[in-house]
Formats: C-alpha cells, sequence, structure tokens
C-alpha cells in the first residue's frame, strides 16, 4: 500500500495567509505528522514534499502517477471567509469519495468543526491529473480567526484523524483515536497508561493531556493509593 501525502503550495507560494498564519506551514506540518504515523502502521508513504520548497502541480501529480501510488491525498486551508473542512475529490461516487467521507468525518468528529462535506471539484489539477484516487482536504479557514486558532493548536489533532481514517479505509482495522495528545503509539506506557485511566485510578488533565513523563509529587501518589484501594474495595463489592 503506497499513498502520496501532498502538503500544498511551499516555498515562495505561501497559499493563503490569515491570522498570523502561511497555509503552506501549517498544512506542512498536518501532513509530516499524518504521514509518519501511517508510516509506523507499516502504510508506505511518499510526500511531495517535506520541507518549506516549491513544487509544481505538474511535478506532483507525475510524481504520484510514476510512482503508481494507490491513493492521493492532498492538504489545504481554506480562505475566503466561510468557516469548517470540507474535502474535494473529481466526482461523486468515486473510491476518492468514499475516502473522502472517512476524512470528513473523522476530522470534524476530532476538532468539532463545522461540517462542510465532501465536495467534487473536476478543476483541480492534482485531483484531475492523478491516475488514483485523489482527495483534497481543506481543513479550516486560515482567514478565520476562530478558524485559524484551531489551525494553530490543534495540529497534532488534525494529523491524528486523517491517519486514522485512511487506516480505516484501507482495512488496517479501526485505529482508536489517541486518549491523551502526549501519549502517542509509540510511547513505552502507553497501553498501561490507558488500562489504569479507564479504571479510574489515574486519570489524566482537563486539557486532554497525561503528561507520562513527570515524576509523581507525594500528593499525587496519596491520591493515586486512595483511588486503587477504593477501585479495589468496589471490585470486591461487586463480587469480581
Ligand atoms: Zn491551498
Amino acid at each position: 500500500m503506497k499513498i502520496v501525502i501532498d502538503p500544498g503550495h511551499g516555498g515562495s507560494d505561501s497559499g493563503a495567509v490569515g491570522s498570523g498564519l502561511r497555509e503552506s506551514d501549517i498544512v506542512l506540518d498536518v501532513a509530516l505528522k499524518a504521514g509518519s504515523k501511517l508510516q509506523k502502521a507499516g502504510v508506505d508513504i511518499i510526500f511531495t514534499r517535506n520541507d518549506d520548497k516549491k513544487v509544481t502541480l505538474e511535478e506532483r501529480t507525475s510524481l504520484a502517477n510514476a510512482q503508481k501510488a494507490d491513493y492521493f491525498v492532498s492538504i489545504h486551508a481554506n480562505a475566503g471567509g466561510g468557516t469548517g473542512v470540507e474535502t474535494l475529490i473529481y466526482k461523486e461516487g468515486s473510491v476518492a469519495g468514499n475516502l473522502a467521507k472517512i476524512i470528513q468525518e473523522y476530522i470534524v468528529n476530532a476538532l468539532g468543526l463545522k461540517d462542510r462535506k465532501v465536495k467534487a471539484r473536476p478543476d483541480l489539477w492534482v485531483l484531475r491529473k492523478t491516475n488514483m484516487p485523489a482527495v483534497l482536504i481543506e481543513l479550516a479557514f486560515i482567514d478565520n480567526p476562530s478558524d485559524a486558532e484551531v489551525l494553530k493548536n490543534s495540529k497534532d489533532e488534525f494529523a491524528n484523524a486523517i491517519a486514522a481514517a485512511i487506516l480505516k479505509f484501507i482495512g488496517k482495522g479501526d485505529v482508536e483515536m489517541p486518549k491523551f495528545k502526549d501519549v502517542p503509539d509509540f510511547h513505552w506506557a502507553k497501553d498501561v497508561i490507558e488500562e489504569i485511566s479507564d479504571l479510574g485510578i489515574m486519570k489524566g488533565f482537563a486539557d486532554g493531556t497525561f503528561k507520562p513523563d513527570e515524576p509523581l509529587s507525594r500528593a499525587q501518589a496519596a491520591v493515586l493509593v486512595k483511588n486503587l484501594i477504593d477501585y479495589l474495595n468496589n471490585k470486591k463489592k461487586k463480587g469480581g
């Protein structure tokens, strides 16, 4: 399985700008993060660019076609007065349409952005000139202050949602969204952290983090032991 991840714009072409952000920077970050997550899941990923350089549209689609990629996923940010996320495809009712629907759903659920749905855009070069199913994700509106805030602060969430959607689509199973944003899949204690958090013995913080590598204070250790005692007592009561 080979997927081309295409961060839009780059170099002298910044794409849309707004709220002090450049589209080319945001989409590069999200693309690299999503791609690396997919690589860890065993997917062969080709980036059309992995730094801030200019790549023509022709170079992007030629690379994907020459590599005989299975899918092409372009990542952009929107502008022009609107809000929310939309995913663009060449035409409705296609394989790309099914992939786009899942990506759209995962991003809307993960980020709480307005659902602008999947739309056909046969005029777009990267959708028209690719030989494989291709989608173009417009993450959010860079010139809308509240969308821009999400673009700036939630790159990991965008990347995780895109990677999880692609993995689901290509049948690599139901990949769950990470429970804590600072406990990645590859953290050595991820499973244990998620398990004791599910049991209510040791919880994360309100901002969605767990701070896995911070030391425990005596007060936190006391709370932990108390939660553990409560858990064991409850379990005994229930006869489990
Ligand atoms: Zn763009």
